[in-house]
Order: structure tokens, then sequence, then C-alpha cells
């Protein structure tokens, strides 16, 4: 992931990997500022919160981002001991610029940069050392094509000597400095690694170097973009604005009479499993992932099985049309 630092690969989730990348950084009375572009940004207030640190939230409306200007204001306004970014958030499908706000951390030398990486790592464009970003966390189950069950971070060289700086630190299973003779030498013991997810990541990992980094960013793009446009061709309207937009996922918001649960219900019966709407979304949109190894085929039989089920919950729909545009533009 282009780091000279270190990572962390624990038994957990992704949660657990947000409170390493705090924990290990920052101390009590600590100044930091948090990018909410939803539910998942707003964990983070949540954890901020109940270790005592100072929180400024910068939140966007759902479905829209908050400006790299606002941000940059915001760091000329007050000086940070970090600034968390969720690169994606699953709740809204608003993607961040994480690129561009790593440019503008630059010149805040005393300023973490964290980025949620949990629905975007491995499927979205993150280069640690080269974006400025100082941890990078994530979890196994989403762009890695894992199951559930590992937390994985990156600590760059600055989280690396912040963590020194503070010395012993509350938390223990947690601690970077537990587990870095460990990552260094996995025949030492620090608390039993879960060898059967570290296979299934070792997997995924050859998988992923096969394809190449660049060729998976790529792919994304392509089958996130051609996913939209024919959920939109469907007459689906997506959450995120345009220009924000994840290519991992996509939260389609539901027209007027479709019924959530009998719509995700009938869809799981055609064959495609979708999450709902959280927070106010509840109930009026679902969301569907399109990232990790998927090819064509999935693609193909997902449009088609969110066909049927608008046709069995009574939507004038043309069958087909949704494949039509999803594979006019994969083969673009
Ligand atoms: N951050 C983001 C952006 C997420 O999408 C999620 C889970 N959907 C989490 C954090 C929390 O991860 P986990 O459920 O693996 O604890």
């Amino acid at each position: 992931m282009g780091t000279t630092g270190e990572v962390f690969v624990i038994a957990g989730t992704g949660t657990l990997s947000m409170e390493m990348a705090i924990s290990n950084t920052l101390r009590s009375g600590d100044d930091m500022l948090v990018v909410s572009h939803g539910f998942f940004g707003d964990r983070f207030v949540e954890l901020c919160e109940r270790r005592d640190l100072n929180v400024d939230v910068l939140r966007s409306k759902w479905g829209k981002a908050v400006s790299v200007e606002e941000i940059e204001e915001q760091l000329r306004k007050k000086s940070y001991d970090a600034i968390t970014v969720t690169h994606v958030d699953t709740s809204t499908g608003v993607s961040a610029p994480i690129k561009e706000i790593g440019e503008i951390l630059k010149k805040y030398e005393d300023t973490l940069y964290i980025v949620d990486g949990v629905c975007s790592t491995a499927g979205q464009r993150e280069y640690i050392d080269e974006m400025d970003i100082d941890i990078l966390l994530t979890g196994s189950q989403k762009a890695f094509g894992v199951a559930p069950g590992l937390a994985i971070l990156w600590a760059g060289e600055k989280a690396l000597e912040r963590r020194k700086s503070l010395g012993t630190i509350s938390e223990y299973y947690i601690d970077f400095e537990r587990w870095i003779p460990i990552m260094n030498d996995p025949s030492k013991y620090f608390a039993t690694p879960a060898v059967n997810m570290i296979w299934a990541l070792k997997e995924s990992i050859n998988i992923i170097k096969e394809e190449g980094l660049e060729n998976r960013y790529k792919r994304h793009i392509r089958n996130g973009r051609a996913m939209q446009a024919a959920l939109e061709g469907l007459g689906f309207e997506l959450l995120a604005d345009k220009d924000v937009r994840a290519v991992t996922l996509s939260n389609a918001l539901y027209m007027d009479g479709i019924d959530d649960v009998e719509f995700r219900s009938i869809l799981a019966e055609e064959g495609v499993v979708v999450a709902g709407g959280l927070g106010d979304y509840a109930g009026k949109m679902f969301r569907l992932g399109h990232m990790g190894n998927i090819d064509i085929h999935d693609m193909v039989s997902t449009i088609g099985a969110i066909e049927r089920t608008l046709y069995r919950v009574g939507v004038d729909v043309e069958l087909g049309e949704g494949v039509g545009i999803l594979m006019g533009e994969l083969l673009k």
C-alpha cells in the first residue's frame, strides 16, 4: 500500500482498527478534527468522545462532501493533533478526496492523517506515503474479498513515532508496541493470531497481486460506474452526488411506493442480498456492494435480479434495460 511504515493484522473488525488508530496516537485532551460524510464518520466522533479527546466535526449533508477548502480553513483556524477522514462512507456512498486532503496536510506536520479505508482499501486508490496518510485502516471483509474477522492497519513513520512518544497506553490488545515484534516475526507470541483468516487474506493478496493493484482500481471504477448507470437507467436515484460518488458500492433511493423489506426479501429470493439504508435513510434506500473479486457474471446477474424484483413488486420496468446499459458500459 506504499508505506515504509508497519502493517498490523489482528483478529477483529474495522471498528477495532478505528479504535486502534486513535488509542495509539492520541491521549485525552488532544484535539481531533473529524470529517464526517455519514454514519461511519460519526462513529469516529463517538470513539473520540469516549477517549476524552476534544473533537471538532466538519459534517456534510448525507450524499454531499465537505469541501477541501472547508477543511483547509478549519486547519488554519486551529491546530489539531489528528484528523480522520472516511474514504468511502458506506452509509452514503460518498467518497472523500483523500489525495487532495493529503496535499493540504503536508503543511501541517503535527497533524496525523487517519484514513478509514474499510469500504475502499483494495478497491479505491490509496498510496499511503505518497498521499501523506499516516494511518490507513480497514477490515478484511470488503474490497479485500475475504470473510469478516481481521482488522488491518498501516502506520507510517510519523504515526509510529507518535505512539512511542505516548509511553504506556491504557489499551493492551491493540497496542502497536505489543504487536510490532509479532508482525516482524510471527513465530513469536503475544495473542493468538487468527491463522485461518490470515491464510484467507494471503490468498486474497495473491489474487490482488495477480490482477495488479492499478488494474484492480480501474476495474472497480469500470464496474462501479457501469452499475450506477444501469441503476439510474432503471429509475433509481443515487444518494451520493456524482462528483463524490464511490465506486465500491451504490446507495440507491427507492422510487415512490416501494417497500424496503418487501424489495430486499424478493431480491434475496432472486439471489442477491443487499443492505438497507442507515439513519434517516432506513427504509428509503438499499446499499449494493460491488467491490472485491466480482466479475461480469456477478454484475449482470445482479442487475438482472434487480430488474426481476422491480417487476415482481409492480414497477413498470422494461426487462433487460438495466442489463443492456450495464453490458454496454462494461464493453466500452
Ligand atoms: N468504517 C466504514 C467506512 C464501514 O463501512 C464500516 C462497516 N461497514 C466500519 C467502519 C466498521 O467496520 P466493522 O463493521 O468491520 O467493524
